[in-house]
C-alpha cells in the first residue's frame, strides 16, 4: 500500500499503525464495510494551521479525524477568511467523494492538533459504491456540511459577535473539551472579525470567569454562561447533527 504521506507535504513522520478508531463515522459502520476500509486507512498527524485541502483543488485524501478538529474556511481575494464549518471526530473531510467529486469548495485547515485516519479519495469512492451504509453516512455528512454553511451564513449576518463567539466555543467544547490550543488571531479569522475585536471579547469573558486565555490557548471555565448568551444557531446545528445521526 502506498504511504498515506505520499503527496502530503509538511508531514515528515512516517505513517503510524492504524489505531482503534475513535471516529464516530468509522465506528458506526457495519463490520464488513469497516474491515474493507481498514487496510486503506493510515494514521496522519493533524498539525495546527496545516492545510489539508485548498479550495477547488484536487483532494488526494479524505480524513476521518480521531482527535482534534479542522475548519472549513472560505477565503476572499483581499485575504479575509471566514469559517463556514468545522469537523471533528464525529465527521469526515471529503464526504463529497460520494458524489463523485474530489475537491472541496473551501479550504480545510487544522484548528486543533490531533490525529486522523486518511484514505485515498478514489478508494473511498470505490468503497462507497460497494457499501450502502458507507454511501449513506457520507451522504448525511454532505447534507450536514450544507446545513452548517447555511446556518453560519445566517449567524454571521444577523447575530452579534459575542453570540457567535459563544457558539464557536461551545462547538469546540463539544468536539475537543475545555482546553483549546488556538490563538486569538486564529479565532478572529474563523469569526471573520478583526483581532482587536476578539481581544476585547475574550477579555470580557475572562473578567466574567467564562474563559482563561494564554498564548495560543483558551480554556473554557463556564460552559453554562456560554449557553446563556449563545444565539439559536448552536441549537440548530446540534439539531441537524442529531437528525442526521452524525
Ligand atoms: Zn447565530
Amino acid at each position: 500500500m502506498a504511504s498515506i504521506l505520499d503527496g502530503h507535504p509538511g508531514s515528515p513522520a512516517p505513517p503510524a499503525a492504524v489505531p482503534a478508531s475513535h471516529n464516530a463515522v468509522l465506528a458506526r459502520l457495519d463490520h464488513t464495510t469497516r474491515e474493507r476500509l481498514l487496510p486503506h486507512l493510515s494514521a496522519v498527524p493533524l498539525k495546527f494551521g496545516e492545510r489539508l485541502a485548498a479550495a477547488e483543488q484536487p483532494l488526494t485524501y479524505a480524513y476521518f479525524p480521531e482527535r482534534g478538529a479542522v475548519s472549513l474556511v472560505a477565503n476572499l481575494s483581499d485575504g479575509n477568511t471566514l469559517e463556514v464549518g468545522m469537523i471533528g471526530s464525529e465527521g469526515v473531510v471529503g464526504a463529497n467523494a460520494v458524489l463523485g467529486i474530489d475537491w472541496m469548495p473551501c479550504s480545510v485547515i487544522v484548528q486543533v492538533p490531533g490525529l486522523a485516519l486518511a484514505i485515498r479519495i478514489h478508494v473511498l469512492q470505490q468503497e462507497a459504491a460497494r457499501s450502502r451504509p458507507l454511501h449513506d453516512v457520507l451522504s448525511h455528512h454532505v447534507q450536514l456540511e450544507l446545513a452548517s454553511a447555511m446556518q453560519t451564513a445566517v449567524c454571521n449576518n444577523f447575530h452579534p459577535v459575542e453570540s457567535r463567539c459563544a457558539r464557536w466555543l461551545l462547538q469546540m467544547h463539544d468536539m475537543v473539551g475545555s482546553h483549546l490550543e488556538v490563538s486569538q488571531e486564529f479565532l478572529a479569522q474563523m469569526l471573520g472579525v478583526r483581532r482587536p475585536t476578539v481581544t476585547l471579547l475574550l477579555g470580557s469573558f475572562e473578567r466574567a470567569g467564562v474563559v482563561a486565555c494564554g498564548r495560543r490557548r483558551i480554556e473554557i471555565l463556564d460552559r453554562r454562561h456560554l449557553e446563556e448568551i449563545v444565539c439559536e444557531c448552536y441549537a440548530a446545528l446540534k439539531q441537524s447533527q442529531h437528525r442526521l445521526e452524525v
